[in-house]
C-alpha cells in the first residue's frame, strides 16, 4: 500500500477529488484489453500540465512507479499498472485547446477521444487521418503513446506522421517542449517523433499540436472476393504495384468471413469466398470513377478472383466497415483467448507469409484466423486458444516465436501499430540489435534517470 504522507502529498498537489486509493477505483483501473489485471495503489486524474509535473516530481523523489492511461483500450499491456504504482488517468485532461483551420492545426489535451478530432476537423472541410478501429473511445495520448494507425495508413501514414508538436513531462517532472507549429521546421533533435510510440516509457504527454489535412471530397469502396488467402494476397501486390494508391486495403480471410456472419455483411457472398478485399480510393468527385477504373482494370483476370462488387452504397460500405472493425471481439466465437499479433511483412512476401499460416494452422489444433491492413503488409494474426488448457498454451507459444522468427526472416516486423507493451516484449531481442537495444535504454535513462515510467514494458528483461 501506498503510505499515507504519500497520499496525502499527492492529494495537497493536486487538489481534493483528483487522488483516488479506494478499491474499487483500483480495480476499475487494475487492466487493458489484455486479460491481466495488476492492482495500483492509487489512481490520479490530473487536470493541468501543472498537476503532472506535480505528480512527477512527488513520483520521482519517492520512486514511485508511473502508468499513465488513456481508455485502457491497448491490446498489449502497455496501460497495466505495476502493483502498488500509480495509475495516472488523462481523462480530465480532455479539452480541444485551439483549432486553427488557416494553418491546419488543431491543439488538444491527451484525453481527447480520437474521433472527437476528426468530428471537429470536419466542420471546416480537414480531417485527421489516423483512424484506429478503437478512436470511438481510444484517447490521443493512447494513440500518440503507441503511435496508432488504421486502415487510412495505407495512404496517409500514421500517427507519427500527423504531429507538429507535443508538451510533456518527463521521469524527473521537467517539462519538454517539441517541434513547432509550422508545417516545416527542423531546429533540433526530433523529440517529437522519438516520443510518438515510446509507450510511456520516456515521458508524460500533456499536449499535442495535431496536423489536419483537407478532406477528401469522395470515397468509393470496392468489395473483393477470392477463392483462397493467396490469391487475396496477389490482388494486393496488383494493387500496390500500379499508380493509383487505394486510402484502405484491407483483407479478412475465412475465418474472419465466418465471425462476420451474424452481422448479415457476408450474406451475399458468392459461393467458394475463402477471402475478402476491401478497398478505397478517395479524391475529388471528377478523379475518384477514374481510379477506380484503373483499380479495376489492375485487378481483373487475378488468380482466384470470384468478384468485384462495385457501386458499394454508403450504407453498404458503411455495415462492411463496421463488420470489419467488430471482428477485433467477434473472433472470441472460436475460443475465449485471443493472442493477438500485429506482425507486418513486406507486400511482395504477403502471399508467402498467408501460405505458411495457412500450413501452420495445419499443424497446431486451435484455429488461427487472420485479418487486417493488407496494403501495410500487417497482419491482425490470431491464435485462438483456451486459456486454462496448459498443452494449447504452451503449444500456442512455440507456435508464436516460429511465427515471429518467420516475420523477421521475410524481412518484416514485430508489430504495426499495436506496440509491445508486456506481451511482446520477449521477442524485441530478436529484431533489435544489442547495440541499439543499449542506446535506446540510454536513451530511457536520461529521460527517466529512476526507471519509473512505465516500468516492465516495452524492452526486453
Ligand atoms: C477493438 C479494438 C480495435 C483496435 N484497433 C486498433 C487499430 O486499428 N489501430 C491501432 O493502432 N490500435 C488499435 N487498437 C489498440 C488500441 O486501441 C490503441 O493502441 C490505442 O492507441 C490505445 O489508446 P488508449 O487511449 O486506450 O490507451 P491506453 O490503452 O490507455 O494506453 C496505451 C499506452 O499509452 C500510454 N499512454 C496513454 N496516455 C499517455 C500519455 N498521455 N502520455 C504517455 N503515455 C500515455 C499508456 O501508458 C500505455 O502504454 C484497438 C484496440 C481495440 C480494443
Amino acid at each position: 500500500m501506498l503510505s499515507h504522507d504519500v497520499l496525502q502529498a499527492l492529494t495537497t498537489a493536486l487538489g481534493p477529488d483528483r487522488v483516488f486509493a479506494d478499491p474499487e477505483t483500483r480495480a476499475l483501473y487494475s487492466s487493458d484489453e489484455t486479460p491481466r489485471q495488476v492492482m495500483p495503489g492509487a489512481v490520479l486524474f490530473p487536470a493541468s500540465h501543472d498537476h503532472v509535473v506535480a505528480l512527477m516530481r512527488l513520483a520521482h523523489a519517492h520512486k514511485l512507479p508511473v502508468v499513465a492511461r488513456g481508455a485502457g483500450s491497448g491490446n498489449v499491456g502497455g496501460a497495466l499498472p505495476v502493483a502498488n504504482g500509480l495509475v495516472v488517468s488523462f481523462e480530465c485532461m480532455n479539452r480541444i485547446l485551439e483549432f486553427d483551420p488557416l494553418n491546419r492545426l488543431m491543439v488538444v489535451q491527451p484525453g481527447v477521444v480520437t474521433e472527437d478530432i476528426g468530428e471537429l476537423a470536419r466542420t471546416q472541410g480537414l480531417f485527421y487521418a489516423p483512424d484506429p478501429g478503437s478512436g470511438a473511445y481510444s484517447r490521443i495520448g493512447g494513440n500518440l503513446a503507441m503511435n496508432a494507425a488504421g486502415p487510412h495508413a495505407v495512404k496517409y501514414g500514421v500517427t507519427r506522421d500527423h504531429v507538429l508538436a507535443l508538451k510533456a513531462v518527463t521521469g524527473e517532472g521537467k517539462t519538454l517542449v517539441t517541434g513547432c507549429r509550422t508545417s516545416k521546421g527542423v531546429t533540433g533533435y526530433d523529440f517529437t517523433r522519438l516520443l510518438i510510440g515510446s509507450e510511456g516509457t520516456l515521458a508524460l504527454i500533456t499536449e499535442a499540436t495535431l496536423k489536419l489535412l483537407p478532406a477528401p471530397e469522395t470515397v468509393a469502396t470496392l468489395r473483393l472476393c477470392f477463392a483462397s488467402n493467396r490469391s487475396a494476397c496477389l490482388a494486393v501486390e496488383r494493387v500496390m504495384r500500379q499508380p493509383v494508391l487505394p486510402c484502405a486495403l484491407e483483407i479478412m480471410d475465412r475465418r474472419s468471413i465466418e465471425a462476420i456472419r451474424p452481422t448479415g455483411t457476408a450474406d451475399d457472398l458468392p459461393a467458394g469466398t475463402e477471402a475478402l478485399l476491401m478497398v478505397e480510393v478517395d479524391g475529388t468527385q471528377r478523379e475518384v470513377p477514374h481510379l477506380v477504373a484503373a483499380l479495376k482494370s489492375a485487378l481483373n483476370g487475378g488468380e482466384g478472383l470470384l468478384e468485384i462488387r462495385e457501386g458499394v452504397t454508403r450504407e453498404q460500405a458503411q455495415a462492411l466497415w463496421a463488420a470489419r472493425k467488430s471482428l477485433s471481439h467477434a473472433v472470441k466465437r472460436y475460443a475465449p483467448l485471443k493472442i493477438n499479433e500485429d506482425v507486418v511483412v513486406p507486400v511482395s512476401r504477403l502471399a508467402d507469409f498467408i501460405d505458411y499460416l495457412d500450413k501452420l494452422g495445419n499443424l497446431y489444433p486451435f484455429p488461427i484466423v487472420s485479418f487486417g491492413h493488407a496494403g501495410n503488409g500487417n497482419l491482425h494474426v490470431n491464435l485462438m486458444v483456451h486459456p486454462d488448457n496448459t498443452q494449447e498454451m504452451a503449444q500456442a507459444h512455440e507456435c508464436l516465436l516460429e511465427m515471429i522468427r518467420t516475420v523477421l526472416a521475410f524481412g518484416g516486423t514485430l508489430s504495426g501499430e499495436h506496440g509491445i507493451g508486456t506481451e511482446k516484449r520477449d521477442y524485441v531481442g530478436l529484431e533489435i540489435q544489442p547495440d541499439t537495444l543499449a542506446l535506446m535504454r540510454a536513451v530511457k535513462h536520461q529521460f527517466d534517470p529512476m526507471g519509473i515510467l512505465n516500468p516492465g514494458k516495452l524492452f526486453p528483461d
